[in-house]
């Protein structure tokens, strides 16, 4: 799950920043509308947390910017206490929900949440490779209906393997998926988490092969692992 933060606030845009990696998110913060732009432009998105008052280009511009493309992103609106027509504005702009500063970080999250499970629950959250399902929204992995004990990151690796599934996904897809641009990715990290996950699986029948050179391939359910 990666988030964008586009707050100018650099208090504010660090507190924000930290809370949501401590829940795992993979976060990129920018601080004006023309950063967002380009950030929105490179780099695909579960959620944006906007605010409105930005140098450069105002958050309004850059949502507008955003919806004419097209682009389905669900949008949280920070604003100023008392600034009901700036809340108009924006969800008229194609906001899915605002937040009044100030905010507690709990209330934030918990917007944060049901708005990524709201994004996703059109394009449907449940990935399923043979006995292995995985609730993209719920962040939760079962096998055969059990739940499978994985950390974050590790959910984040098979996330990414199971959308491709039969494919070879190499460690940058993996390490983009799971960081946000500032965090330093350990040389070694990507092949730990692939590591944990594959004693995991392999019990299980559900193997995740290393192409050397190329990267990672979650091999397609053969018959016998599919659900009767
Ligand atoms: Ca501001």
């Amino acid at each position: 799950m990666r988030i964008l933060i586009v707050e100018d606030d650099p208090l504010l845009a660090d507190g924000l920043t930290r809370s949501l990696r401590q829940s795992d998110y993979a976060v990129d913060c920018v601080g004006d509308g023309v950063r967002a732009g380009h950030a929105l432009a490179s780099q695909s998105y579960d959620l944006v947390i906007l605010d409105l008052g930005l140098p450069r280009l105002d958050g309004f511009e850059v949502l507008r910017r955003l919806r004419r493309r097209g682009a389905a992103v669900p949008v949280l609106v920070l604003t100023a206490r008392d600034a009901l027509e700036d809340r108009v504005k924006g969800l008229d702009l194609g906001a899915d929900d605002y937040l009044t500063k100030p905010f507690d970080l709990p209330e934030l999250e918990a917007r944060v949440r049901a708005l990524i499970r709201r994004g996703q629950s059109g394009g449907g959250s449940q990935l399923v490779h043979g006995r292995l399902q995985l609730d993209t929204a719920g962040r939760r992995a079962t096998l055969d209906g059990a739940p499978l004990e994985l950390s974050a990151r590790e959910l984040g690796v098979l996330e990414v393997l199971m959308l491709r599934s039969g494919r070879v996904v190499n460690k940058e897809q993996l390490a983009e998926q799971l960081y946000g641009w500032d965090e330093e990715v350990g040389a070694n990290a990507i092949e730990v988490y692939v590591h944990r996950l594959r004693r995991k699986l392999e019990p299980a029948g559900v193997a995740i092969r290393t192409i050397r050179g190329l990267g990672y391939l979650l091999e397609k359910p053969g018959p016998e692992q599919r659900p009767a």
